[in-house]
């Protein structure tokens, strides 16, 4: 079975893209790439030419994400997984790759209609070192993790659980906690050395996305960060602590479309045995906004 290797990147939609510039240079630490687009600009966090692309639109909401295959041949095979699977999708065209700064992709929805990439071939700038918005003590950690993780919107559950199985992630329920009046049981999928890529099955939520997870090499920038984020009365939305599925010390600040970004230090690499767990070790608690 041909895997996706990692989330790559990811397409935001934002009604104030100088807020956002500020947000994610200025305060997060990632670099605005030169060559802007008029509806459109991209950030850097490694050699990659982005990793996420803000565009101008009404919706402050996820636009698309990207799953990685290896390459070429793993590129035809996933096409014939898809079909046997019954999932539909379509080639993009070539003029969508170079838009994606890709070799190809294939474009097609998730369950709950949530826009998926599938390419192989990143533009890649190993002349271009990466260059922070704003000072940091270390790096982002990409790598063979990629991007970080999400939390998106899944009505139904187990066809969400059919859908990441067919682009050959794995995974299942890793907590069941009480929320108001309700036992949540979320479902974290893997694809790689990170506990999760992508994550659903919280409920309730409103928009496409939850949060986008960053993660970082060294401690003293999660400090930096919540020290910045205080400085420029952005909101804490769940307070720092220590998750038990991935041991991520995190904590999550309201973005300015109104969903998350969870900055974290420190993650394990992925289980490969199941565990759930009822709480997180310490912290992490949430504040109005966490979870509307
Ligand atoms: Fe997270």
């Amino acid at each position: 079975m041909v895997q996706v290797t990692e989330l790559s990147y990811m397409g935001i939609g934002v009604k104030n893209p100088d807020e956002w510039k500020n947000f994610a240079a200025r305060t997060i630490g990632m670099e605005l790439a030169e060559g802007e687009e008029r509806d459109r600009c991209y950030f850097r966090m490694d050699y990659w030419h982005h990793r996420i692309v803000l565009h101008t639109d009404d919706s402050d909401d996820l636009m698309y994400l990207g799953f990685r295959v290896a390459g070429p041949e793993e590129f035809r095979e996933m096409q014939k997984q898809l079909s046997s699977a019954e999932i539909q999708f379509r080639v993009g065209s070539n003029a969508e790759a170079v838009e994606r700064h890709v070799l190809e992709v294939l474009k097609l929805n998730d369950p709950d209609g949530n826009p998926i990439e599938i390419f192989h071939g990143p533009q890649v700038q190993y002349s271009t070192p990466f260059h922070p918005g704003r000072r940091m003590h270390g790096r982002f950690k990409t790598g063979a993790g990629g991007l970080g993780h999400c939390i998106i919107r899944e009505k139904d559950v187990p066809a969400a659980i059919r859908f990441y199985n067919a682009l050959g992630m794995r995974g299942g329920v890793e907590y069941k906690f009480q929320m108001g009046k309700q036992v949540v049981t979320p479902v974290f999928m893997h694809c790689n050395e990170r506990d999760h890529s992508v994550a659903f099955g919280i409920g309730g939520v409103k928009k496409r996305i939850n949060h986008l997870m960053i993660e970082v090499d060294n401690l003293d920038d999660v400090g930096l960060t919540y020290d910045l984020v205080r400085k420029h009365n952005l909101p804490i939305r769940i307070t720092p602590g220590k998750h038990s599925n991935d041991h991520m010390f995190s904590f999550y600040v309201g973005n300015p479309s109104g969903w998350m970004w969870e900055y974290g230090w420190g993650a394990r690499p992925a289980t490969h045995q199941s565990e759930y767990y009822v709480e997180d070790m310490y912290g992490h608690e949430f504040e109005p906004g966490a979870f509307d």
